[in-house]
Order: C-alpha cells, then sequence, then structure tokens
C-alpha cells in the first residue's frame, strides 16, 4: 500500500480526503491544533485499516516538519503521495493587516508547501515515482478583495506548483494543484455570516458550496494511474462559480 501525508487533516477538507483514501492507502494524519478531533478521526480509520497514524505538527515549522517525516519513515518508510491542504485565512483590509497576520498566512499556507514537498522529494526521486497535490484556492487566480494574504499565498502555490512540477517530471513525479470554490468547513463560518454565505451560494451555477467530499473525490482521481498524464496543471473545481 502507498503511503500518503495529507497536511492540516484533522478537520474540513483533508479529513474529507483522509476518509476517502484510507481503504486502499496508508494515511498520516497531521494535525496542528485539533488533537481530539484528530484523534477521533484516527480511531474511526483504523476501523477500516489499522494502517493509519496521526501526527501533530505546525507544518509551516521547518524542525516540526523534520521530526513528523522521520516518524513517518520510521512507520512506512517513506511518503508515496503528498496532499499539501495545511491552510488559514485571514479577513480585512490591507491597511488594517497586521504584518504578522500576513506572515503567519504566507508560513501556514505557501511556506509549508515548501517545507514538506522539500522534504518528501529526495525519496521519491529515489524510487522515481511520485505524486504531490497542493490545494489552492480559486482566489489563487483571481483574487479576493479582503483576503490579500490568502489570495498571494495561493497565487504563489500555482506557480510553484508549476515549477515543481517541470523540475520533478523527468523523475517521474506528477505535482498538481487542485483549486476549489467555495467549500462547506469551518473555514468559510469563521469567515462569513449564514446570511452572506446565502448571498454568496447566489453567485455560484450550482447555487451551493462544495462538500468536502466532492473535493476529496477529486483528490482520489488525480493521485491515481488514471491521471497519469496530468501534471503542472491548477484543477478547478467550483460548481461553476466562474
Ligand atoms: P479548515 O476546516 O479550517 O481546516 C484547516 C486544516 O488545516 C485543519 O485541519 C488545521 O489543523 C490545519 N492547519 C492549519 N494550520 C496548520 C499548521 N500550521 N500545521 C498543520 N495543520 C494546520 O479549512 P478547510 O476549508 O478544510 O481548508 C483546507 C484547505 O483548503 C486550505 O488550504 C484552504 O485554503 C483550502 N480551501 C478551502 C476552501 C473553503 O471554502 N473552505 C476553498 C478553497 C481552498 P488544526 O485544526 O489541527 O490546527
Amino acid at each position: 500500500m502507498k503511503t500518503v501525508l495529507i497536511t492540516g487533516s484533522s478537520r474540513g477538507i483533508g479529513a474529507a480526503i483522509a476518509k476517502n483514501l484510507a481503504k486502499d492507502y496508508q494515511i498520516v494524519i497531521n494535525y496542528n491544533k485539533s488533537k481530539d478531533e484528530a484523534m477521533n478521526l484516527l480511531k474511526e480509520l483504523r476501523e477500516i485499516n489499522p494502517m493509519v497514524i496521526a501526527i501533530g505538527a505546525d507544518v509551516s515549522d521547518e524542525d516540526q516538519v523534520e521530526a513528523m517525516f522521520k516518524i513517518i519513515e520510521d512507520n512506512f518508510k517513506n511518503v508515496d503521495i503528498l496532499i499539501n491542504n495545511a491552510g488559514i485565512s485571514y479577513f480585512g483590509l490591507i491597511q488594517d493587516t497586521p504584518f504578522d497576520k500576513w506572515l503567519d498566512v504566507i508560513n501556514t499556507n505557501l511556506n509549508s508547501v515548501f517545507l514538506n514537498s522539500k522534504r518528501a522529494i529526495p525519496k521519491m526521486i529515489e524510487k522515481k515515482e511520485g505524486v504531490i497535490i497542493n490545494i489552492s484556492s480559486i482566489w489563487g487566480d483571481f483574487g479576493a478583495s479582503m483576503e490579500s494574504s490568502y489570495s498571494t499565498s495561493k497565487g504563489a502555490i500555482n506557480t510553484f506548483t508549476k515549477a515543481m512540477a517541470k523540475e520533478l517530471a523527468p523523475s517521474n513525479i506528477r505535482v498538481n494543484a487542485i483549486a476549489p470554490g467555495m467549500v462547506d468547513t469551518d473555514m468559510m463560518k469563521r469567515d462569513f455570516s449564514p446570511e452572506e454565505i446565502n448571498q454568496l451560494k447566489e453567485e455560484v451555477g450550482i447555487k451551493r458550496l462544495a462538500k468536502p467530499e466532492e473535493i476529496a473525490g477529486l483528490v482520489r482521481y488525480l493521485i491515481s494511474d488514471e491521471a497519469s498524464y496530468i501534471t503542472g496543471d491548477i484543477i478547478h473545481i467550483n460548481g461553476g462559480f466562474y
């Protein structure tokens, strides 16, 4: 069984990806603050597959990433598939954004993708096989008012995805990004009131938010051999938002 590391999989989209893949892959759940949620998920998934572990690590911190990969390598040898999913949002005007909040978003959303990919790549090159999926956002293409740090982090993820894909294609490693529109998770509920979410739904072709499971289904396809010719792409999944 191949090993999949899903960063930020205690909740939301990451947890849905772990649930979708647990039957067929060895899973590494990663959490930062939500240990209880991660432990509940671990218990649930172990009933399907004993080869699931959960590791606490802030994936924007190089030392913690290193410690996490050491635990993974002790348990499963290497990471075959890396899903860079961990992310946070920050909502506010540019002139009101404290610099440390800007840095938090860039460190968590973007620098974590660099740190985890950098750590996973050498063993993938050694095996001449690997897949990396970066969870981006529609705002990485279009930019969102009041979400400049978030939009910037996701735009940079898109560029990094394309650069990585070119560099790693000769080693048979595929790298793609998924750019969801609006997904029904804590992130949306934290940033928008129920009334605002209802207004936003009106702008979506399908007139609803995505379920996290719908993003997970796309991940399952993209990491499979059926997607063997897809690399360097930003795949949009937004219910006809634009
Ligand atoms: P969420 O429900 O708020 O979950 C975020 C996850 O990221 C949690 O599991 C959290 O873990 C983890 N995380 C945050 N900072 C971390 C860190 N420093 N180290 C390790 N884990 C960390 O958000 P979501 O909606 O599932 O978002 C998942 C990804 O999808 C993000 O990259 C987000 O930008 C992207 N996305 C979301 C939407 C949307 O509408 N929801 C749309 C497009 C893209 P802890 O709770 O354990 O700290």
